[in-house]
C-alpha cells in the first residue's frame, strides 16, 4: 500500500502539497484597460487602485511606461504609481517596454519594473520590433542602468506567447527555455510564463512549468493566463501543482485577445481569489468588497465586455470566506 503514497514522486498533484498563501496581482489597469478602446479618467484609476487595496490586494500593475501616443490609456502611469506607493505594503509595478520606459520606471518610485519578451520570433518582431534575442540584450542595458542608479526596483520578465503564437503557430518549449536562461543570465531577477492568446491547457502548463523550474528555480514566481478559450482557471491550477503562487488577473476578466473579438482577457481576479480560497488558499482578498469594486469597474467601462463568473452566482453558503489577511510575502518570498 505504501507504493500508494510514494508513487507521485513531486507530490504535485497531491492536493495536500497546495500551498496555504498565493497573490493575486491585479493587471486590469494595465493588462486589461490596455486593449479597452475608451481611455478611464485618472480619477477612477486612483479610486481602483484604493478599493483594490482595501479589497486586500496587495500587488497591482498600475500602467505601462510606453510613449503616450502609442497607448493614450496608459498615459498617467507615472501619477498612478505616486499614489500607489503612498499605501502601505503594496507592491506596485509597471510595465516597461525598453530602456527608455525603465529609466521612468526607476525615476517613477516603483517597486518592479516588469519587461515583456516574445517565445515567438514572429510576435517579437512584430510587437516590439525587435528579436527575442535583441530584447535579451536590452534587459541587459536595464540591468545595468538599474544597478547604476541604486534604486531598489525588481526586474521582472515576463514570457508572452510562451505557449504558441497568433502569428507563428508552435513555440518550441525548448526556445522558451534557451530564452529563459538567457534573461536570467541578462539579469532578471524574477521571470514569469504567459499563455498571451489563450493557446495553453493544463498540460502544457504543468510541463513547461516544470522544465523552467530547475532552470529559474524561486526566480520563476508568477503565472499569466488568458481564458480566451476557456481555459484560463485550468491552467492556474495546473501552474499552482508546480508550486507556483503568484498570479496576474484582471477584475471582471477584461483586456481581450486583438486576435479573437470578443474573446475574454486575462482570468477574472474575482475568480481566482474564489478559487484559491474554496481550496483553502488564502489571498488576502475581502469578496464584499472586491466585489463591490466590480461593479464600480462595471459603471466606468459601461458598454465593453465583461467576463468572469462569480459575480453572477455570488459565493456558496457552504463556503466560509476567508477573514484571515495573507501574511505579508516579500516579492523573494513570493515564489
Ligand atoms: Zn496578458
Amino acid at each position: 500500500m505504501t507504493s500508494h503514497t510514494t508513487a507521485n514522486d513531486s507530490g504535485a498533484s497531491n492536493a495536500y502539497a497546495l500551498p496555504r498563501h498565493a497573490i493575486i496581482r491585479e493587471v486590469g489597469l494595465r493588462d486589461g484597460l490596455q486593449s479597452i478602446p475608451i481611455t478611464m479618467p485618472t480619477a477612477h484609476k486612483l479610486a481602483w487602485i484604493q478599493e483594490a487595496y482595501e479589497a486586500g490586494q496587495r500587488e497591482i500593475e498600475v500602467g505601462s511606461f510606453v510613449p503616450a501616443r502609442l497607448l493614450p490609456q496608459l498615459a498617467d502611469t507615472a501619477e498612478l504609481v505616486a499614489y500607489a506607493k503612498t499605501l502601505p505594503g503594496l507592491v506596485v509595478s509597471v510595465l516597461v517596454p525598453n530602456l527608455k520606459g525603465a529609466e521612468r520606471a526607476i525615476e517613477s518610485g516603483a517597486d518592479l519594473m516588469l519587461i515583456p519578451i516574445s517565445a515567438s520570433h514572429a510576435h517579437s518582431l512584430a510587437n516590439l520590433r525587435k528579436t527575442p534575442d535583441e530584447v535579451v540584450q536590452e534587459i541587459a542595458r536595464i540591468r545595468a542602468a538599474r544597478d547604476a542608479s541604486g534604486v531598489p526596483i525588481r526586474i521582472e520578465v515576463g514570457f508572452s506567447t510562451a505557449f504558441g503564437c497568433t502569428i507563428q503557430g508552435q513555440v518550441a518549449e525548448s526556445e522558451v527555455l534557451r530564452l529563459l536562461q538567457a534573461v536570467l543570465d541578462a539579469g532578471a531577477d524574477c521571470v514569469g510564463l504567459a499563455d498571451t492568446v489563450g493557446y495553453a491547457d493544463p498540460h502544457m502548463v504543468r510541463r513547461l512549468f516544470e522544465q523552467a523550474l530547475p532552470i529559474a528555480g524561486e526566480r520563476l514566481n508568477c503565472g499569466h493566463f488568458h481564458d480566451t478559450r476557456g481555459m484560463g482557471m485550468a491552467n492556474v491550477y495546473a501552474a499552482l501543482q508546480t508550486g507556483i503562487t503568484r498570479f496576474d488577473a484582471c477584475l471582471a476578466g477584461i483586456g481581450g485577445c486583438p486576435h479573437a473579438p470578443g474573446a475574454s482577457g486575462n482570468v477574472a481576479s474575482e475568480d481566482v481569489a474564489y478559487m484559491l480560497a474554496s481550496m483553502g488558499i488564502q489571498t488576502g482578498i475581502d469578496f464584499d468588497k472586491l466585489m463591490a469594486l466590480r461593479g464600480k469597474v462595471a459603471d466606468w467601462l459601461q458598454g465593453q465586455t465583461l467576463h468572469g463568473t462569480l459575480w453572477r452566482a455570488g459565493l456558496p453558503k457552504t463556503m466560509q470566506a476567508p477573514a484571515i489577511p495573507a501574511t505579508p510575502t516579500t516579492l523573494a518570498a513570493s515564489a
